[in-house]
Parts: C-alpha cells; sequence; structure tokens
C-alpha cells in the first residue's frame, strides 16, 4: 500500500484544489449592454449605410450585450460549435432590423452584424441563454433602459451644434436608470466630440441593470458633447 507522507498529502491537496478552482472558473462576471446612437455612427470620417429595409428611425440601437470580467478583461469566441443560426431568430427579425440595424457598408440586412455579435460574445455566456435569448435578452434591456426617453426627460433633444456637458447627460440617464452609465464618444464631420455609445452594466443573469464593477476601455468625451440629430443625417450612399 502506498505510504502516505507528508509530501504526497500536499501534492494531493495541491491538486484536488486547482481542480475545484477550475471547474468552478466563472464564464465571466457580469455583461456590457452597449447601445449606440446612429447619427454618431454616420456622422463620422467612416460613414455609414443604412440597411437595405431602410433608414432605422432616430432612436438609439443595439450594438451588443458582452459578457465581462471584474478585472476588465473579457471572454470572446467561445463556442465554435454553436455558430449564428439565422433560422433560430427568423421571427425576430423586422424587430431586430428596428432596434438593432446595422449600419456598415455596403447595406446589409443586418444578420451578418448579429452572427458576429452572438459568435464573438453571446457563445461566452451560454449558460445564460441560447441564441434567441440572447437577442430577446438585448432587446428587453433596450425597453427597460429607454435612453432617448431619459435623455428627452432631461430636455436633450437630437440637434446639430447644440452641446451638453458630460455631467448633464450622464445624469439624465442616471436618474431614469438609477446607474451611471459610461459615455463614449467619437468625432463629428467638424471636428465636435459626440455621444456615440453608451455602456450600462447588467448582472449575470442578463435582466437587471447594476452599478458598473469596472469601467469599459471607450474613447473618452470632452466636456461639451454634442447629440446629433440622425434625421437631417446622410448615408454614404445619399452623399
Ligand atoms: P473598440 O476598440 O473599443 O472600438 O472595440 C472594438 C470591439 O472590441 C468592440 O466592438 C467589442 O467587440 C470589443 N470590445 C472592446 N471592449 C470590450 C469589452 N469590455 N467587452 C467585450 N468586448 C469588448
Ligand atoms: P464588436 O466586435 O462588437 O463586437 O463590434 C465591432 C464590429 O461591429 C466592427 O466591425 C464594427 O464596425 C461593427 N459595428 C459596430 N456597430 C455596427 C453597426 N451598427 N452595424 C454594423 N456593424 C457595426
Amino acid at each position: 500500500m502506498m505510504k502516505l507522507n507528508g509530501r504526497t498529502l500536499l501534492v494531493t491537496f495541491l491538486f484536488t484544489q486547482s481542480v475545484a478552482i477550475l471547474t468552478v472558473a466563472k464564464e465571466f462576471d457580469f455583461f456590457y449592454f452597449v447601445q449606440q446612437w446612429p447619427g454618431s455612427y454616420c456622422d463620422s470620417r467612416r460613414g455609414c449605410c443604412y440597411p437595405k429595409t431602410g433608414k432605422p428611425a432616430e432612436d438609439f440601437s443595439i450594438h451588443g450585450l458582452w459578457p465581462n470580467y471584474v478585472d476588465g478583461t473579457y471572454p470572446s469566441n467561445c463556442d465554435s460549435s454553436n455558430p449564428f443560426d439565422d433560422s433560430k431568430v427568423s421571427d425576430l427579425e423586422s424587430v431586430l432590423q428596428e432596434h438593432w440595424p446595422t449600419l456598415a457598408c455596403p447595406s446589409g440586412d443586418g444578420l451578418k452584424f448579429w452572427r458576429h455579435e452572438w459568435e464573438k460574445h453571446g457563445t461566452c455566456a451560454e449558460s445564460v441563454f441560447d441564441e434567441r435569448g440572447y437577442f430577446e435578452a438585448a432587446l428587453s434591456l433596450k425597453k427597460k433602459a429607454n435612453l432617448l426617453g431619459a435623455l428627452e426627460n432631461a430636455g436633450i433633444r437630437p440637434a446639430d451644434e447644440k452641446f451638453h456637458t458630460m455631467g448633464q447627460i450622464k445624469d439624465a440617464i442616471t436618474n431614469a436608470v438609477g446607474y451611471e452609465p459610461f459615455i463614449e464618444c467619437n468625432v463629428d464631420s467638424s471636428g465636435y466630440h459626440q455621444l456615440y455609445q453608451v455602456y450600462q452594466c447588467v448582472d449575470a443573469s442578463a435582466s437587471n441593470f447594476i452599478k458598473c464593477p469596472v469601467l469599459p476601455h471607450g474613447r473618452a468625451c470632452g466636456n461639451k458633447v454634442e447629440f446629433p440629430s440622425f434625421s437631417s443625417t446622410m448615408s454614404r450612399d445619399e452623399l
């Protein structure tokens, strides 16, 4: 019979501990729910192309729901055996076209963008949702956040060459949602900083907004931020 000396016991103990840690290692800690302002996506050097289904409404649109770790890193492309299957969201397509439109060029129907988001981010939270559930969770978070309504209630409406402080924009959203968002800006064709993306933190069940455990690394804003009109924006095809 094997004699259990101190060293063997220690090695056995360390091995069992590491197996235990590996087994409970979390898939991720929380989500960033990221929405974008189409007016700012389009009014940039890159420009945009409207979806084949037409120009989206003047509202925020979904970029993605991204699993993250509290240390500031994030998993990506977690399960190549579960690729995007458009048949699983075919009855959601018109809702997705409305709330999660593609603005990349050339014009598309959205499937490429949704495929990218599911495969890069959604597959890293398979313990929470399947593909259909991923898109449903994001749609329901968008409704809950109602960013346009939150800004509107604070008197902040889309307009060109009208400027707001970061405090005004953050307060408007914080007052409506309960938690401070992270705001990312880009630069318009006249060189002004404009509200581009809004990051909100969501608990690991993908249903409730929470205080952000860590801030993302998006491009920060100055203190003079434009919330440009989208109705007056043109796509590359129109320029
Ligand atoms: P950026 O370089 O910030 O424009 O980000 C480009 C892409 O990197 C995003 O569209 C995301 O797919 C990914 N990314 C950046 N930061 C994060 C994050 N904290 N969590 C998940 N994905 C991220
Ligand atoms: P990240 O990798 O999400 O998840 O997203 C980065 C990719 O998504 C980049 O290729 C972006 O250009 C693209 N992207 C971001 N917003 C949109 C949008 N509204 N429509 C199409 N592609 C987008």
